[in-house]
């Protein structure tokens, strides 16, 4: 089945969908993107991403090009062209095509760029790695300052996954002035004494919409939630850690920089919480 993908309000085979080299994703890294899993065909967390897509677009200083709406019906559309049951949907929006490479914004403003495109995924799920746990090493952070925005520029934590790999680990998380401020691609908790900790918002990480949901269900369960850095030799002594992010859900980490949590295995509250985060977000989803 050849995937279809959506091109600025056009549903296309992939290998129809054409932007222009003069795009500023393309050249300037100038675009936003969003990430939104489904499962058994529904959209999980949707109202946040939706949220965060227009906040990452005004930080920018671009118009959202589509309401809630709209965007809500474009996400069930894809969804049911290209028969996904368990996947996620990316969705990217640029400054669009300036006509020329140029470091100003187009003035007057041009036509935005959006695109849209499915990843099918069956049984994301019932991921076996969430009941071996993950290993991670730490590495520097080196991103910009403004993380909170979902920008496309995606190099170093690339740059980082292939680190990890090369190390023979799974992911790595970023320290920066002697504490963790997030995963390449997710947020990162510890659990110490059944505390659940994890950094507060700030410029300095992504506001996880997986995150913001756990710490809401974890507080319905009378579970507490701590929100402030912690460093990597906290993490190492701690009895739990896990990442949370809408690819992964609630996925535990057993080992940090080569030294093993606990007993290695992944623990109870994080698979308490992966269980929860899938109930409770399944019960809600559009
Ligand atoms: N931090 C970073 C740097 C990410 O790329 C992601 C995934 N988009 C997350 C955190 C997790 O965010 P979410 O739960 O919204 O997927």
């Amino acid at each position: 089945m050849t995937r279809i993908v959506h091109l600025n309000g056009d549903w296309l085979p992939e290998a129809e969908a054409k932007v222009s080299v003069f795009d500023r994703g393309f050249l300037m890294g100038d675009g936003v993107y969003e990430v939104t899993s489904v499962l058994g065909g529904k959209l999980i967390d949707f109202e946040g991403h939706c949220r965060r897509l227009d906040r990452s677009l005004k930080e920018l200083g671009m118009p959202n090009p589509h309401t809630d709406d709209e965007w809500l019906a474009l996400h069930h559309e894809i969804v049911r062209l290209n028969d996904i049951g368990d996947g996620s949907i990316y969705l990217q929006v640029t400054r669009g095509n300036g006509g020329d490479r140029d470091f100003m914004y187009p003035n007057p403003p041009v036509p935005q760029t959006v695109v849209m495109f499915t990843q099918s995924k069956p049984g994301l799920a019932q991921n076996p790695q969430a009941t071996t746990g993950l290993k991670v090493i730490s590495l520097p952070e080196m991103r910009w300052h403004r993380r909170d925005i979902k920008t496309v520029q995606l190099l170093y934590p690339s740059m980082c996954k292939m680190a990890a790999k090369a190390a023979g680990a799974d992911d790595a998380w970023f320290v920066e002035d002697g504490a963790v401020t997030e995963g390449t691609s997710n947020n990162a908790w510890i659990v110490k004494d059944g505390k659940i900790i994890t950094r507060q918002l700030s410029n300095d990480l992504l506001h996880g919409i997986t995150r913001a949901s756990v710490i809401r269900f974890a507080k319905e369960a009378q579970m507490e939630i701590i929100e402030r850095p912690f460093t990597i030799e906290e993490a190492q002594a701690a009895d739990e850690a896990f990442i949370t992010s809408a690819g992964v859900f609630v996925m535990p980490v057993v080992e940090i920089d080569g030294k093993k949590l606990g007993d290695g295995k992944p623990g109870r509250v994080a698979t308490r919480l992966r269980e929860l985060y899938l109930d409770e977000s399944l019960k809600a989803a559009m």
